[in-house]
């Protein structure tokens, strides 16, 4: 995966609210998690963590849903309401970005995949990792080591 097209530009399915990405991501991830099916209407939602200083909102005023906290924070567009971004609480140096968002999509196929505890049964991916629940923190140390190889022998997107 080539860090080049920088910054990468997205917005909501509206347009309100739009966004830059300067930086490439750390990790990529879908999960399986129920709360991500509700949130998504789908089998899983994709990740990308974004570290923060290379992420922008550039315009509109992102809203959070979904949880609150204590533990996540997630931020939809205030007019369509799409999934946008998240922000776990207390780890302030990651944006974990819908890849989705972006206009030209890249930074979506997962490294990892979590939650395939609570997955649908059909649902696969080509992720390289997979957890039952989230790793650890150490764990994500080796993983985001381990995703930079992993992406640079990656074709776009
Ligand atoms: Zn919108
Ligand atoms: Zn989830």
């Amino acid at each position: 995966m080539s860090e080049t097209g920088l910054p990468a530009l997205g917005g909501c399915r509206c347009g309100q609210v739009r966004l830059a990405v300067s930086t490439p991501p750390m990790l990529t991830m879908a999960c399986h998690c129920s709360g991500c099916q509700r949130m998504t209407g789908s089998a899983f939602s994709l990740s990308a963590a974004i570290p923060s200083q290379g992420f922008a909102v550039t315009a509109g005023e992102p809203v959070i849903g979904g949880l609150h906290g204590p533990e996540a924070h997630h931020y939809f567009c205030p007019h369509c309401m799409s999934w946008m971004f998240t922000r776990a609480v207390g780890m302030d140096w990651f944006v974990n970005l819908r890849p989705t968002m972006l206009d030209a999509p890249r930074w979506q196929a997962p490294f990892i995949e979590t939650y395939a505890s609570q997955k649908v049964p059909w649902a696969t991916t080509p992720a390289v990792h997979s957890f039952p629940k989230f790793p650890s923190v150490e764990d994500y140390q080796a993983l985001t080591a381990a995703y930079a190889d992993w992406a640079a022998a990656q074709p776009e997107g």
